[in-house]
Order: C-alpha cells, then sequence, then structure tokens
C-alpha cells in the first residue's frame, strides 16, 4: 500500500518557512502543548472538528459557529502532486518544500517517504521541527534533508514542562547531535514575553550553542497575537492571556546580542 499520511494544510507560495519561495505541508500530530501554540489544529495525530466562530459582519458583529474538520489522508503521490505544480518557483527563488506541523517527525514513515521523492525530483527539503522525537529518526531523514528548521525554546526545564509539556532534554541532545553532523540548522526562537525572551533565556541559548558548529543562522520569531484571536475562533481559551504582539521583545536588542557572537540573525520566520 501507497505510503500514507494525515495533514492539515497544504500553503502554497510561503515565505517565511525557509528560504525562497516554498510549499509548506503541515502534518498532523504534535507531542508538544505550547501555551502559545498558534496551530491547535494541528495537535491531535487524528482528523477533528472544530468548532470554529467567525463574525457576522466583520469585528463587532455577532459569532457565526460552524464544525469543520480539520485533517485528511493523503498519498504522498497526492502531496507530490502539489509539490511539483510550482518546482519553477522553487527553482527562481531558491524554495522548496517545508514539512511543518504539528511536528512532522511524529509521521516518520510518511515523511521520509515524502522527503525521498521530492530528493528524487531534485527539490530542496526544509523540516520545521520542535526536536522532538527520537535520534534515530532524525538519522534516518539526515541525507534527505537540506535544512532544519529548530525550535529552541526554553533552557530550564521545569519552564519547559510548564509551558510546552515536556522536558527539554530529548530537544537538547537532537540538536547537539544534528550540529555536529553538519550545518543544515536554522534556530528559531520564539520570542514569547516574559517567558521565552528573558535575559537569562537568551543567554543559556547563547551558552548551549556556541560550543556547536552547526548553528551559524538564528531567527528569532516575535509573539504574534493573532494566535490569541485563532483560538478564540476555535473557542480555545488562551493560557497566555492578552499580550500585545512584541510588549517585552525588545528584538534589536536581542538581534545585536546573537549578532556580535556571529550569528546571521533574522526577525520572522
Ligand atoms: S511544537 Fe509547535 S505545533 Fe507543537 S504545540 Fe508547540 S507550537 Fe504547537
Amino acid at each position: 500500500m501507497a505510503t500514507a499520511g494525515i495533514i492539515f494544510d497544504i500553503k502554497k507560495f510561503a515565505i517565511h518557512d525557509g528560504p525562497g519561495i516554498r510549499t509548506t505541508v503541515f502534518l498532523k500530530g504534535c507531542p508538544l502543548d505550547c501555551w502559545w501554540c498558534h496551530n491547535p489544529e494541528g495537535r491531535e495525530g487524528q482528523p477533528e472538528n472544530f468548532c470554529v466562530r467567525t463574525r457576522r459582519g466583520g469585528s463587532g458583529g455577532n459569532w457565526a459557529e460552524k464544525e469543520e474538520l480539520f485533517g485528511r489522508e493523503v498519498s504522498v503521490a497526492e502531496i507530490m502532486t502539489e509539490i511539483i505544480k510550482d518546482i519553477v518557483f522553487y527553482d527562481q527563488s531558491g524554495g522548496g518544500v517545508t514539512f511543518s506541523g504539528g511536528e512532522p517527525l511524529m509521521q516518520p514513515e510518511f515523511l521520509k517517504a515524502a522527503l525521498i521523492e521530492c530528493q528524487e525530483s531534485g527539490i530542496r527539503t526544509a523540516v520545521d521541527t520542535s526536536g522532538y522525537g527520537p535520534a534515530d529518526i532524525f538519522d534516518e531523514i539526515y541525507d534527505l534533508v537540506d535544512l532544519f528548521l529548530y525550535d529552541l525554546k526554553n533552557m530550564d526545564d521545569h519552564q519547559h514542562i510548564k509551558y510546552t509539556g515536556v522536558s527539554n532534554e530529548q530537544i537538547l541532545d537532537n540538536l547537539k547531535m544534528l550540529a555536529v553532523r553538519g550545518n543544515k540548522i536554522n534556530l528559531r526562537l520564539p520570542m514569547i514575553p516574559g517567558i521565552t525572551d528573558t535575559h537569562e533565556n537568551l543567554e543559556a541559548i547563547l551558552e548551549f550553542i556556541e560550543p556547536l558548529p552547526g548553528i551559524r543562522d538564528v531567527s528569532l520569531l516575535p509573539y504574534n497575537r493573532l494566535a490569541e484571536d485563532k483560538l478564540e475562533r476555535f473557542s480555545l481559551n488562551s493560557r497566555l492571556g492578552r499580550i500585545s504582539s512584541g510588549t517585552g521583545n525588545d528584538l534589536d536588542a536581542v538581534t545585536r546580542r546573537f549578532a556580535n557572537r556571529g550569528y546571521r540573525v533574522k526577525v520572522g520566520g
């Protein structure tokens, strides 16, 4: 039987999920439970219904509610048909395909099969990962991936468990393992005000990554309040409270701090 996976979206012409113009495939399932997650429809591994609310007549109008199913089973051949349509744009822009989620490592067979197809078609690949997954899966896909978009959230394990539901131990071990193997990592730091953007956390991140030769690129991902609006539409409560976008982030200072230590820093994906 052809390898099949469960996805909840395919985004065409994406420009924040790696270099150039990309197609981003969102795989369902994530073992983390981040307080700031902006893809609640990606967390469960199986297709699921959400009660989605929209404002009638724009802001200020009454809410209208509708049950919507998120997630569908697709074969690798089906997603390749979509991916290949835009090959000319990838070639012109230095782009390619990004497998995101959820956590794409949760569907290792599907991910690997899709990466092999991309490689055979000459399409560059990126995997957007929380880093939380068995080391042997990273090992199996390593040669099929051009770039890992690797999230690093909190260096303090108690804080990590509190805000994501899991320990950071495996995430740090996998990051070390990948960074020693080569230079294929774009480290992505979500800047959650008061949680991940603190002086202590950023200093601990710098201390951890400085000895790792494979990390030169760092992206700072400012907190986006639109995540809260999305939760509201999905009838879910925000656990962060109303934080304004960018509150607490002095992104220029953080950028300088990483740049001064020799990193290429970008704000945004
Ligand atoms: S790792 Fe990403 S998809 Fe998973 S819960 Fe955290 S923010 Fe959401």
